[in-house]
């Protein structure tokens, strides 16, 4: 057998009571999710999930962002499902970080908008749809009401976790020096991000930062010819100046727990700074989960990045659930989609 090199261990493999392992040490950390009026029910239910399976136990507060003002029946359907003793912020995203900034061409974007959505990019006719890719890529870390905190968890209506979580996932990642942690690696739809590896890769090597295993994960070439075949076109238009292809494998945003120094800092900032400028989340649909994993592979080491291994994780139709030996007190759900783990086990491979 191999030596045993695995930079990204999940942090418990077997089960405990959580009030054993439950000190009274705590991280400074929340929970926070955005979310529109319309959400109730699905916010509900993703509370309802979170604070059973983890948060009944551990009391972290939650903030709840919305780029309008909070109706009095989302605050206190939400406000219950969160229950008593746990602190509750409802607030507001200031217009200058969700609406179109002034340097681009409003004429422009609503026609690349109508483009794309005729050649049936998700969500591209959506003009709050870009605003929210945009906010959540380079803005929420520096919302007032998610300042006082390091790490955060991101939360979205309609999700839900299908195992106990019996420990404290930010203590574990504070602990073991991890700076993002997500549950589910995936393709990207290439026709939402046509240029963006492009313009990653050139600030990349004009700012000569050095490439990371985990940047060269992202990279085509032991798949390439898998991958042609199912993304000839994405491919061709995501390749860089030396030729190399992002496999459009990313890291799903809807759930990460993200230590926030990471994105506030100066190398994140410039990043995001240089990807606002150029437009693309406007004159593209460039999402958030592309344009962070792709800032995670490019900016942070293998290990300080983690994978939820022993979690159950649903959103969207798609499912994962811990392998045998791993999770406690699963139910993952029936007939549930299980993501496939091409993409993943092509990340595993750099930290195993
Ligand atoms: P998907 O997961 O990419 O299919 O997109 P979702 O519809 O789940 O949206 C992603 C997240 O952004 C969810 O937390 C939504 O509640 C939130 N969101 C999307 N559009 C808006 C919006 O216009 N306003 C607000 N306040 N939240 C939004
Ligand atoms: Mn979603």
């Amino acid at each position: 057998p191999r030596p045993s090199t695995n930079l990204d261990p999940p942090f418990y493999t077997t089960c405990h009571d959580p009030s054993t392992m439950n000190s009274t040490a705590r991280a400074n950390a929340t929970f926070m999710m955005l979310a529109r009026n319309s959400d109730v029910s699905g916010a509900v239910q993703s509370v309802k999930s979170v604070q059973a399976q983890f948060n009944q136990h551990f009391g972290y507060p939650w903030v709840f962002l919305n780029d309008e003002e909070w109706s009095e029946e989302f605050k206190m359907e939400v406000g219950k499902a969160v229950g008593e003793g746990v602190s509750v912020t409802f607030d507001t995203i200031p217009w200058e970080v969700w609406g179109f900034p002034m340097w681009i061409d409003r004429e422009k974007a609503r026609r690349k908008m109508k483009k794309m959505e005729r050649e049936g990019v998700m969500y591209a006719g959506e003009e709050s749809y870009h605003h929210m890719c945009r906010f959540q890529s380079g803005f929420f870390y520096d919302h007032p009401a998610l300042l006082p905190y390091k790490f955060y968890w991101r939360v979205e209506p309609d999700i839900r976790f299908t195992c106990a979580i019996p420990y404290d996932p930010f203590l574990s990642m504070s602990q073991h020096d991890k700076k993002y942690g997500y549950a589910i690696a995936l393709w990207e739809r290439g026709n939402t991000v046509p240029s963006l590896f492009r313009k990653i890769s050139d600030y990349k090597a004009r700012r000569h930062v050095r490439t990371t295993p985990l940047w060269t994960a992202l990279m085509a070439p032991s798949y390439a010819p898998w991958l042609i075949r199912r993304f000839v076109l994405s491919l061709l238009r995501n390749r860089d100046g030396k030729g190399d292809l992002w496999n459009m494998c990313h890291l799903w945003s809807n759930f990460e727990i993200a230590d926030m120094e990471f994105f506030r800092s100066s190398a994140y900032r410039e990043l995001f700074r240089y990807l606002d400028e150029d437009g693309g989340f406007y004159y593209e649909r460039w999402g958030d989960a592309a344009v962070h994993s792709l800032g995670v592979a490019m900016l942070l080491r293998p290990d300080e990045v983690h994978w939820f291994s022993d979690w159950g994780y649903v959103h969207g139709g798609l499912q994962v659930c811990p392998k045998e030996g791993l999770g406690c007190g699963c139910e993952c759900e029936e007939g549930g989609r299980e993501v496939e783990t091409v993409c993943l086990d092509s990340i595993r491979r750099t930290v195993e």
